[in-house]
């Protein structure tokens, strides 16, 4: 009788058919279906030429300059500083030279590279995807193995078309439960950040899984396995099923015709088989999550709208106590203040993390017939999302409230495009990170859902969206 195979995790199944040798000292060298590039990744095309190497598959490379153009504009000589003009207008020269398909600024499909690789289809199940930028966890959502590798491995990437990797260990986090009415997927990974800790995922790759998580449409999806690297998590993921098969189907680099029927079979054994085993596994209750706002300077500084900013003397330990105060001192917060009695001075929309269509609909819905307070961005994450919107009104929503409706990039997010707030401005925004300085030097960031942003925005502090929509 032929053995029969061990349960596996969705992990399990995609690394081991992407192994292309292990090496004695733990290390694994896989295989990579999909190299993402930015603008961020210039210097990797230098030392590539430098060294006289050409790129091994360019025509599974595909780039889009999205951290250093401006969002005020589109045109690339408009861009004042001389390094990101550089950079920007690099991309398309080096693509051109290689063969990799630049999606450049002008072009609609154009936008920042986590969005544009699901909206494209270039990202699919069961692949494995790399990209240059630690938030490249959110490429999961689509249930493949992508994960952000630094400059020196994008150039072996780029030579190779393989990655030396070790191997992570694995984490279920399971969402028990139908999500409650103005509850997202970001307020979701908020909470579990604030449960497990901006270190509690480290070294694993963390797959979502559980009623909650099934109930979430692809954009909630990919906002969850965005923000994985900021529990610690090397990758994020989510087993694919007829949301991810609905939201590929028809897209241009998605499998068409036979090949769409293939790959469906492949991709329907991809789920975690029951009896699988993961080396940590954690439960939330999805009714018990309340729309978040992170109060210091971690994302796992997050509580409930709800709730008031802690007490650092009430931390486990000395050592979180001093860091705890001294995020405080940063936010310019007191202990036991609610949070809905932080005034904001200005709101960001945007960002890889919140900037689908769904995100702008779930703003809009918050701001339509209300006024903006604090002045408001909203940066639509491509420009085909930017199209969607206009199409259905949602540019007329925000500017009627008083919202700029901008252009598509990373903007505030990391501000690398001169895009950044004033020393102690406060700021409420749907990005991924509040670290210091992470907006701007001394600014000061709480991360927020989109319509949490947008309750922000018309109040001028935070507010339980719920309320506004009630
Ligand atoms: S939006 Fe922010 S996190 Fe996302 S790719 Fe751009 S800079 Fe990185």
């Amino acid at each position: 009788m032929a053995a029969t195979a061990a349960p596996a995790t969705m992990f399990e199944k995609i690394w081991r058919t992407h192994v292309v040798v292990d090496r004695p000292d733990g290390y694994t060298l896989l295989y990579v279906d999909r190299h993402l590039i930015h603008d961020g990744s210039y210097f990797a095309f230098q030392r590539l030429k430098g060294r006289g190497l050409k790129l091994r598959r360019p025509d599974l490379s595909f780039g889009t300059p999205d951290h250093y153009m401006p969002t005020d504009t589109r045109r690339k000589e408009d861009i004042a500083n001389p390094d990101s003009k550089r950079m920007v207008t690099g991309l398309a020269i080096n693509g051109a030279e290689t063969g990799v398909t630049v999606f450049d600024i002008g072009d609609r499909r154009n936008g920042i590279v986590h969005v544009v690789g699901p909206e494209q289809g270039i990202t699919q199940p069961g692949i494995t995807l790399v990209c240059g930028d630690s938030h490249t966890s959110t490429h999961g959502a689509m249930g493949c193995l992508a994960f952000g590798i630094g400059q020196s491995e994008v150039m072996h990437v780029m030579a190779t078309q393989c990655v030396w990797q070790k191997k992570p260990k694995t984490m279920r986090v399971d969402i028990d439960g139908a999500l409650g009415f103005g509850v997202t997927g970001k307020d979701v990974i908020l909470a579990i950040i604030a449960k497990i800790g901006a270190a509690g995922g480290t070294g694993h790759v963390l797959e979502y899984a559980g009623s909650g998580i099934r109930a979430l449409s692809m954009e909630g999806r990919l906002t969850i396995c965005n923000m994985s690297i900021e529990a610690g998590g090397r990758a994020g993921m989510i087993a694919p099923d007829d949301a991810t098969y609905e939201y590929l189907a028809g897209k241009p680099y998605a499998p068409k015709g036979a090949d769409w029927d293939t790959a469906m079979a492949r991709w329907k054994a991809l789920p975690t088989d029951s009896g699988a085993t993961f080396d940590t596994e954690i439960t939330l209750s999805g009714p018990s999550i309340a729309p978040m706002v992170t109060f210091g300077t971690s994302p796992e500084d997050a509580v409930p709208v709800t709730d008031a900013v802690p007490d650092p003397s009430t931390a486990a330990d000395a050592v979180k106590r001093e860091g705890l105060a001294q995020a405080l001192r940063y936010m310019g917060v007191k202990p036991g203040t609610p949070i809905t009695d932080i005034r904001i001075d200005r709101v960001f929309i945007g960002s890889c993390t919140n900037s689908r269509i769904e995100d702008l609909r779930a703003a809009a819905a918050v701001a339509k017939g209300r006024k903006a307070v604090v002045p408001s961005w909203i940066v639509p994450g491509s420009g085909i999302i930017k199209e969607q919107a206009e199409a259905e009104g949602l540019d007329k929503i925000f500017k009627d409230a008083g919202f700029e409706w901008r252009e598509t990039g990373c903007s505030m997010c990391l501000g690398t495009n001169g895009e950044i707030g004033r020393p102690e401005e406060r700021i409420a925004s749907t990005s991924n990170r509040n670290f210091v300085g992470r907006q701007g030097k001394g600014v000061r960031t709480h991360l927020v859902s989109p319509a949490m942003a947008a309750a922000a925005a018309v109040t001028g502090h935070f507010a339980d969206v719920r309320k506004l929509m009630a």
